[in-house]
């Protein structure tokens, strides 16, 4: 039998701020992000997509320096800077050593 008396509806919604807020980053000291050529981000993608696609917004365009910064700390793993994220397959992107990077805590 199908006990269904917890079931709410509708759903709580989501929230992804809150889930965010479980996740917990042990940073490695070196990057495991890097730019593969700075001119393509200067000269030849104007639309700085990296920018947009990335969810943890690591990386920034700095107009004055003319290049990407990369706040490779906040990275979630995700993966979508080297799937698509980039439209130049600009950025590599490895996973940080073990027992660095980013911890995922469910709850
Ligand atoms: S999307 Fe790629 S080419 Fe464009 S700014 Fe970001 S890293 Fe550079
Ligand atoms: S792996 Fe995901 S979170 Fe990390 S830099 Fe790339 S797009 Fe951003």
């Amino acid at each position: 039998m199908n006990d269904r008396k917890n079931d709410a509806w509708p759903p709580p919604a989501f929230d992804v701020t809150g889930k965010l807020g479980l996740v917990k980053f042990n940073p490695d000291g070196s990057s495991h992000l890097r730019i593969i050529d700075p001119e393509v981000c200067r000269k030849v993608c104007h639309q700085k997509f990296c920018t947009h696609s990335c969810p943890a917004q690591v990386y920034r365009w700095e107009p004055d320096e003319a290049l990407i910064t990369i706040s490779f700390e906040g990275c979630l793993e995700c993966g979508t800077c080297r799937s698509g994220g980039c439209p130049y397959a600009n950025i590599e992107m490895r996973y940080p050593r073990g027992g660095f990077g980013v911890q995922y805590r469910f709850g």
